[in-house]
């Protein structure tokens, strides 16, 4: 039996990870489920899966889920804030950590994960994109096994020979073919992007998921991430990632090899298949998702990425060439930037610009440890924060 921690339960990850768990009660129970402020999403997640521990955003938070879960008679534990994160990230009371909280806000309890040995289910790709080599470090120092729930890399992952996806490029693979769907504005004229507002940019034409990554994906930063993320997870080389426009997202990604063979991954765009994959890893269960139907998809497109038409994606590749900071640098920037843009304070088309000059600013350091690389993040969140006002 699994005992879980879903950090980010409320969220569009979190939610359909409950909904895989709820299909497997004689494998999953949940131990501890998170959120940030959705007191009432949190508190009917109690309801259902009765965890041990419930942990929100604030005192306040905190008071307001203790009165509705005793309301309701439920014996749940409720903690706020990031110690009581890392706590049930890391208990021997939990065997498996979804980590799905969004954003940089994701870090600690996702790394206390990996330090007390869990088996980590990524999906906070942030997490990985700012701390890199410390992760996968602190991953293998205590033996966790990681697996991706980013559709692309739980797809790699899927295509990579058995127990080499850490290092495939010692083992025949020529590239990693990271596919993109192109987002909601993939063949609008470029002109009018200036005006796109939040509700346009959040409407994805493929994937429910949450508004930062939605945003992500419309100016492709998402698929930047993912690069650096892939760099990280299976020790790819900038030159051995290529991005592949695919708009329908029916094949996941691909893994080609050097005798010509290419390897696919194909599903319904359904979070809950890479979810239901990672949780059951290596055996497979039932997800609540079908089963693609070829002839009516019928067909399948590709085409090369328009760098001028999505900036941010060179700007990822270019912090990953880069290396040390540069790519916490691009994540705090970006995350700075999709908030504005957001709350209407920053143009879409102003976001590659302002996390360009915001990379520019600050210089490249090597990584050495948590802190460091975590004060680099508030230089970068400051500066952004400057140039948005100015
Ligand atoms: P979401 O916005 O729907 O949910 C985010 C969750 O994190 C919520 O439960 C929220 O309460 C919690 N949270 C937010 N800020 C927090 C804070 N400061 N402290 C603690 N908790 C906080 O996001 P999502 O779409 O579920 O994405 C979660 C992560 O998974 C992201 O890193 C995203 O890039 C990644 N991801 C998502 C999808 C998808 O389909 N949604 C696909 C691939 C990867
Ligand atoms: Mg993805």
């Amino acid at each position: 039996m699994q005992s879980i921690t879903i950090l980010g339960a409320t969220g569009s990850i979190g939610v359909s990870t409950l909904d895989v768990v709820a299909r497997h009660p004689e494998r999953y129970r949940v131990f501890a489920l998170t959120a940030h402020a959705k007191v009432h999403e949190l508190a009917a997640q109690c309801e259902k899966f009765h965890p041990e521990v419930a942990v929100v955003g604030s005192a306040d938070a905190a008071q307001q889920l203790s009165s509705l879960l005793r309301d309701a008679g439920v014996s749940t534990e409720v903690t706020y804030g990031e110690a009581s994160l890392c706590e049930v990230a890391s208990t021997s009371a939990c065997t498996t950590v979804m980590a799905a909280i969004v954003g940089a806000a994701g870090l600690a309890p996702t790394i206390a994960a990996a330090r007390a040995g869990k088996k980590v289910l990524l999906a906070n790709k942030e997490a990985l994109v700012i701390s890199g080599q410390l992760f996968m470090d602190a991953i293998a120092a205590s033996g966790s096994t990681l697996l991706p729930i980013d559709s692309e890399h739980n797809a790699i992952f899927q295509c990579l020979p058995l127990g080499y996806q850490r290092q495939p490029v010692h083992h025949g693979i020529r590239k990693i073919l990271l596919t993109a769907s192109g987002g909601p504005f993939l063949d609008r004229d470029v002109a009018t992007l200036e005006h796109v507002t939040p509700e346009q940019a959040v409407a994805h034409p493929n994937w429910s998921m949450g508004r930062k990554i939605s945003v992500d994906s419309a100016t492709m930063m998402n698929k930047g991430l993912e690069v650096i993320e892939a760099h990280w997870l299976f020790g790819a080389m900038p030159d051995q990632i290529e991005v592949v426009i695919h708009p329908q997202s029916v094949i996941h990604s691909m893994v080609s090899y050097a005798d010509g063979s290419v390897l696919a991954q194909l599903g319904n765009p359904d979070m809950r298949t890479p979810i239901a994959h990672a949780l059951a890893y290596p055996e497979r269960i039932e997800s609540g998702v079908n089963s693609v139907d070829l002839a009516q998809i019928a067909q399948l497109n590709f085409r090369k990425p328009d760098y001028e038409r999505f900036p941010c994606l060179q700007l990822a590749f270019d912090a990953l060439r880069a290396g040390g900071s540069a790519a916490a640098v691009l994540n705090a920037a970006n995350e700075i930037a999709v908030e504005a843009f957001l709350d209407r304070r920053l143009g879409f088309r102003k976001i590659p610009g302002l996390i360009e000059s915001v990379m520019n600013s600050i210089p490249v350091e090597p990584v050495v440890d948590l802190e460091g690389v975590l004060a680099l993040d508030h230089a970068a969140r400051a500066k952004a924060r400057e140039m948005i006002q100015a």
